[in-house]
């Protein structure tokens, strides 16, 4: 299927450019008698309290403009009444798993979808999905090394913050897709109106999706093992109506944990460190990981882990970095030197996939595998020269043959055979096999990373 190419969008637009649609804090749902538990008189939890702002009170980028407020209203109360996807007992085995990668003792493998769809789940492509990225962890075990940590961005992953909040087709301007989760993908002026039902609708996908991955991680056999007896799944936590509603409490806690997923991370168009979403991952319980892109400065970075991990808890806090390959180099190393200098100790993964998104001539995105290897080599390179552990990869992959991506015996001009992709290009499994082997090549004894700083 060839889906009509938006003409607008180009690779290095200005970050936070959507700031001004966001509804501010009057108009969003996701404070509404919300119940929070009030924590006891005194302590650190109860200044907090009472002197910040709660986090719904602050500005939200990034949130659609839902036309409809009373099928808001109703959407949210529904997903309130939900039972929670994903159980705080399985969010702390991960948080665990986490503070190993954050201590230089394995490495995160994040992958799946840029933007799941309804349609894709009702195509059962996540199992595909799983078995790619499960064989990318073994491959990083055998050829690398290193102990793999697998979590799907998967389960949840059905809306997508843009830098345009229009596309252009033909002499159309249509409101930008903002995933299924909110609208249409088809350029169609009606299906562009963002229309809450479909949050109930990504619950429901995203409900379906765990339950296949539960239920195959199960019958799979032989299962790889030592890797994945938990089925792990992460998303960006965009829209706040819809995390806010899914809020679950933690037993005897002053937080909450996001029950949409185990691990969310914020982007790096909301990681502002006064806007709401900053200030929901603080508030929940859940691991976070948080984007950085090349406009992020190593006071903010510095500023984040205050914010987010306060408790300096390993595993609470990751932080996947996404520069660029021509910027990998000078935009990393300050900022890991600052976080290590503060005493911090997060985890650090490598996106090297948003830093590097091209137009082909065709005008469809896409990405090389050379610049992705050359990503990943700089970030190596970094945490080498830093004595920090380079802990993990956060990739766009896709089960299926899709042409997407130049490289793995793919050509610009083959793009157009199978490029399926509804948002960003992804890697196909022969790509994933082949980064692999480029990077062990590139990785040499991974031991030799681990010569960590020593003051914890
Ligand atoms: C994404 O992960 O699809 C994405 C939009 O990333 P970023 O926030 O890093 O731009
Ligand atoms: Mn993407």
């Amino acid at each position: 299927m060839d889906r009509p190419t938006p003409q607008s969008a180009g690779p290095n637009r200005p970050r936070h450019a959507n700031v001004e649609e966001a509804p501010g804090p009057a108009e969003v749902l996701f404070g509404d008698d919300h119940r929070e538990v009030e924590p006891r008189f005194g302590g650190a939890a109860w200044v907090e309290r009472v002197c910040l702002p709660r986090w719904w009170q602050l500005p939200a980028a990034q949130q659609p403009a839902w036309p409809d407020r009373a099928a808001l209203r109703d959407a949210v109360s529904e997903l309130r009444r939900r039972p929670a996807l994903v159980a705080a007992r399985e969010c702390e085995r991960l948080r665990a798993r986490l503070a190993a990668v954050a201590l230089g003792e394995a490495f995160l493998l994040q992958a799946g979808e840029c933007a799941e769809t309804f349609a894709g789940v009702r195509a059962g492509s996540v199992v595909a999905t799983m078995e790619t990225v499960l064989s990318m962890a073994v491959m990083l075990r055998q050829l690398v090394g290193v102990e793999p940590v697998v979590v799907g961005r998967m389960a949840g992953q059905f809306a997508k913050p843009r830098s345009e909040s229009t596309e252009l087709y033909g002499d159309a301007r249509l409101p930008a897709y903002r995933g299924d989760a909110v609208n249409d993908v088809h350029p169609a002026a009606a299906g562009r109106r963002p229309d809450p039902g479909r949050l109930l609708a990504a619950y429901d996908s995203s409900a379906v999706v765990l339950r296949q991955l539960r239920g195959w991680a199960d019958s799979a056999r032989p299962y790889p093992v030592g890797i994945g007896e938990d089925v792990f799944t992460s998303h960006e936590a965009l829209l706040l109506d819809y995390e806010a509603a899914l809020l679950r409490p933690v037993p005897g806690g002053v937080q909450e944990y996001a029950s949409s997923g185990h691990l969310l991370w914020i982007g790096d168009r909301t990681r502002q460190l006064d806007g709401a979403h900053v200030g929901f991952g603080r508030h929940v319980a859940n691991p976070i990981a948080v984007k950085l892109g090349p406009t992020a400065t190593p006071a903010e970075a510095t500023a984040l882990v205050r914010r987010l991990d306060p408790h300096r808890q390993p595993g609470r806090l990751t932080f996947v970095t996404r520069f660029g390959a021509d910027r990998v180099r000078d935009l990393l190393f300050p900022i890991v030197a600052a976080v290590t200098e503060s005493g911090a100790r997060v985890g650090w993964v490598c996106d090297p996939m948003h830093g590097n998104t091209r137009r082909a001539a065709s005008g469809r995105k896409t990405r090389r595998l050379p610049d992705i290897l050359a990503e990943i080599d700089g970030f190596f390179e970094v945490h080498r020269s830093l004595g920090t552990w380079p802990g993990g990869l956060h990739l766009e992959v896709s089960g299926e043959d899709v042409t997407e991506c130049v490289g793995g015996g793919l050509q610009e001009a083959d793009l157009g055979r199978r490029y399926e992709t509804v948002c960003d290009p992804r890697l196909n499994p022969r790509q994933c096999l082949d980064l692999v082997a480029g990077m062990a090549e590139m990785f040499g004894n991974p031991w030799q990373h681990r010569q960590l700083p020593t003051s914890a």
